[in-house]
């Protein structure tokens, strides 16, 4: 995300805290919940290049988050509970559910134990291509080309061109040129090729990132035994759905359910759709995660949950703890919804 954008969404937190606007839309646009979707919980980094900081909070700022829910009154519950609530539509009470994408050992380090103390439930989405070894987390190889390198050359669209990135700033530009261009490609395939490419011309493991940072089998079996915590589904390889054919569509669902019961003993009742956006799911991915018998699929479609969303259980928004803003007051104004509502234009369940 660029300065400008990130500056301007902050503004727009701040102002909603600070005039008290979102006290006052709350009752219009809070809704009957959130699902919370959080990925790293580590230590920061001291390094200015951090394209995918977004994507982890500290622990300290868990247990904040954790210390406001609990005096907040609102029940902090299960992905199944959340199911029953929606289903028997008892929403006599505000709830939160946590989720953490892509199952990094973080999770296990620092965010399970300040979960456990607080006695929060929470899930954790595994794509079983990760503790199977055989995930790339490309976004993650692309960013240690550009923090290596001061130039980089590339093919794009069959001309070689070569792109600055000595300073910062040049980095940071590039990165996010790279990743949008990336994930407009029109094909997974297309995508993924091109950073291994990258990554092997410029010496860089892409498959270090999945043995380094995501929880293997033993260590997921380790969280699934406590009661507290929910193992979803969030597919085989990790692709944007979209963009592929739909019997792969349904492959990727279906298998990963599979996988994780073989290795858990337990079927994944709930999914989540890797990247999340309205271009990697959509209707059609929709109506296969409900066909398969998913209870419930999450998006990173921005919002809290509204009682209409019982209609479209599959197709659920989440609101981000994004690593840029840890400040309490933000996740106050997220939770009220009068931010996402703003981003939404003001409309409810968004099945489109
Ligand atoms: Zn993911």
């Amino acid at each position: 995300m660029s300065g400008l954008k990130q500056t301007i969404i902050r503004g727009g937190l701040e102002s909603l805290f600070f005039t008290g606007a979102h006290l006052a839309l709350k009752p219009l646009v809070g809704g009957i919940g959130a699902i919370l979707t959080l990925h790293h919980v580590r230590e920061p980094r001291p390094d200015r290049f951090q394209p995918n900081r977004i994507l982890e909070v500290t622990p300290r700022f868990l247990s904040r988050v954790v210390k406001m829910l609990d005096r907040s009154g609102i029940d902090v519950i299960s992905l199944d509970e959340m199911h029953r609530r929606m289903t028997a539509r008892d929403f006599g009470r505000r709830f939160v559910c946590l989720t953490f994408d892509d199952g990094y050992r973080d999770n296990l380090e620092y965010a399970y134990p300040i979960l456990r103390e607080a006695g929060f439930p929470f899930a954790v989405y595994v794509p079983t291509g990760f503790p199977d070894r055989l995930g790339e987390l490309w976004w993650l190889a692309l960013e240690a080309v550009i923090a290596k390198r001061e130039r980089i050359g590339l093919v794009i669209d069959g001309e070689n061109r070569s792109f600055d990135c000595a300073t910062v700033a040049e980095k940071r530009e590039l990165y996010d040129e790279l990743y949008w261009w990336l994930r407009a490609r029109e094909s997974e395939a297309e995508l993924r090729a091109i950073v291994r490419d990258l990554a092997a011309r410029y010496q860089v493991d892409i498959a270090a990132f999945c043995k380094d940072l995501c929880m293997g089998w033993q260590e997921i079996a380790l969280l699934a035994r406590d009661p507290l915590v929910t193992i979803g589904a969030h597919t085989v390889n990790h692709l944007a759905l979209a963009k592929l054919p739909e019997k792969a569509v349904r492959a990727e669902m279906d298998l990963s359910r599979t996988v994780i019961e073989s290795a858990l003993g337990t079927r994944p009742a709930h999914l989540s759709y890797p990247y999340g956006d309205a271009g990697s799911a959509g209707p059609r991915e929709f109506a296969i995660a409900a066909a398969l018998g998913f209870k419930t699929a999450v998006t990173t479609r921005p919002g809290v949950l509204f009682r209409s969303h019982a209609r479209h259980l599959t197709a659920l928004p989440r609101i981000s703890l994004n690593g840029e803003y840890q400040q309490l007051r933000y996740v106050r104004v997220l939770l009220s919804g009068s931010a996402t509502a703003m981003w939404n234009g003001f409309r409810r369940a968004q099945a489109a």
